[in-house]
């Protein structure tokens, strides 16, 4: 039992770390009604699949496929509502990367990120991007947010 008065103690940030720590399901319960979300069974179920591997873009197709592997009991319509409840809760961020697919990011702080065409595969850029001449917003309106997704393809050969 030697070690344990080594481990790190980490009781500030419960914000956007949830994923970054792989929560217990109370602590999963806890941020949903933070955010005005009843801990529903099947939101647990979700949130657990979600939130409970590290940073993740995932589409509403590949969670549905997960949950089924793991013997949660929801149809695809339950893992699209879910996931736009968590989006509009702001456990999410929705990325939308062409007309057929979105993919939700667990990540909610401001990155950018780099795809893969052909993959269909979305990465982190690990670095910052300089954005500059960015239009002014039209009148009445505000820049929210700039999403820069930069694709990429296999060089040939
Ligand atoms: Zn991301």
């Amino acid at each position: 039992m030697t070690g344990l008065s080594t481990l790190p103690v980490s009781e500030s940030s419960s914000d956007a770390s949830l994923a970054r720590r792989g929560c217990p399901v109370s602590t999963l319960k806890d941020r949903l009604r933070e955010v005005g979300l009843r801990p529903t069974r099947q939101r647990i179920s979700l949130g657990w699949l979600l939130f409970g591997k590290g940073d993740r873009h995932i589409t509403a197709e590949s969670l549905f496929e997960e949950a089924m592997r793991a013997r949660v009991p929801v149809s695809l319509a339950t893992v699209y509502n879910t996931l736009h409840q968590f989006t509009e809760a702001g456990l999410l961020r929705q990325l939308a990367v062409d007309g057929s697919k979105s993919y939700f990011d667990t990540n909610t702080s401001d990155h950018h990120h780099f795809f893969v065409e052909g993959d269909e595969e979305l990465m982190d850029v690990p670095a910052a991007i300089a954005v500059g001449d960015l239009p002014a917003a039209p009148e009445g309106m505000e820049i929210a947010r700039v999403d820069v997704i930069v694709r990429l393809r296999r060089k040939q050969g």
